[in-house]
């Protein structure tokens, strides 16, 4: 049987109406020399068969090739109206795969995306493998990664909620260390959200921003013992079931032991040589505000 294909110039490339001229190697790099296949346009004004003009030439960066960074030399067309008064002039072509103005591909702004997102590479690095700079990849994170974040099936259904605090930016002379608060659906491992601070407000906040049937579903809460996000989450939801998580509840077990094993050795053998020496000062550090602890005592009615 035989199946219609394209032309083994535009299968090559693997972009639908895009197809390579050349194939060179340029300072370690592929280039392709690419035309789109449409060869004749119309006037969108009139409706008279546009004449071609020169091809200007583009460069833009595409997926790597053969282990090789890619590139593609676009020759794209210039079409003008041939009928003298016809107000439309000429027009450069476009395809949907090389966007105006962007210096690679969708394809590859795409993959750079996902190397940041999915694969948690730094945007440096990125910008490194693409041979393109920061900013050219950080809105190709943005605008690829934008959708993914704002898609409601990603977010919806969370029947149990993580919440926890991580150290987004360390403490400096003159700055405190800046916490983040991570919201997570435990049952798919998906990190739904981050919002700013570690205050049980910043959860209650992005709790309200949900809807009620949202809320509805989400059965189980797991928390690190922070009386700030025990609060928000059992104000913010209806009676979920709470739960401490497994990486806390063994780090105070293991704080609780040590504090033991430290008290029994002075009480049978004495402060230690370290206790003994002079206590050298330290300046003080920038430290963020002390937290409340979630105590096994249930919050007092207010
Ligand atoms: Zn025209």
């Amino acid at each position: 049987m035989a199946l219609e294909a394209s032309p083994a110039d535009v299968v090559m490339l693997g972009i639908d109406g895009v197809r390579v001229l050349d194939a060179r190697e340029v300072d370690g790099e592929i280039e392709l020399p690419v035309e789109t296949t449409t060869d004749r346009d119309w006037c969108r004004a009139c409706g008279v068969r546009a004449h071609s003009k020169e091809r200007p030439t583009v460069v833009v960066r595409d997926v790597t090739g053969f282990g090789r960074r890619g590139r593609l030399r676009w020759r794209k067309r210039r079409w003008r109206c041939p009928e003298p008064a016809c107000p439309a002039g000429s027009w450069t072509e476009q395809h949907p795969a090389l966007r105006p103005r962007m210096t690679m591909t969708e394809r590859a702004r795409k993959t750079a995306c996902r190397r940041g997102g999915r694969d948690g590479q730094p945007v440096a690095t990125v910008a490194s493998e693409f041979g393109v700079g920061w900013h050219t990849i950080m809105r190709a994170v943005f605008d690829h990664g934008q959708p993914l974040v704002d898609d409601p099936t990603r977010t919806g259904g969370v029947r149990a909620l993580g919440v926890d605090e991580t150290s987004f930016l360390r403490a400096g002379p003159r700055r405190r260390t800046r916490f983040v608060t991570g919201l997570v659906d435990l049952d798919r491992a998906r990190l739904l959200d981050v919002v700013d601070g570690r205050a049980g407000s910043a959860v209650a906040e992005w709790l309200g921003n949900r809807d009620h049937g949202w809320l509805a579903v989400v059965e189980r809460v797991a928390l690190d013992p922070y009386r700030g996000y025990y609060n928000a989450l059992v104000g913010g939801l209806d009676a979920p079931e709470v739960v401490v998580d497994a990486f806390h509840v063994v780090r105070l077990g293991n704080t609780v032991v040590d504090e033991v094993r430290r008290r029994v050795q002075q009480q049978t053998t004495g402060p230690s040589r370290a206790r003994r020496r002079p206590a050298v000062p330290h300046p003080p550090a920038a430290v963020d505000r002390p937290r409340t602890p979630l105590s096994a005592r249930p919050p007092a009615a207010a």
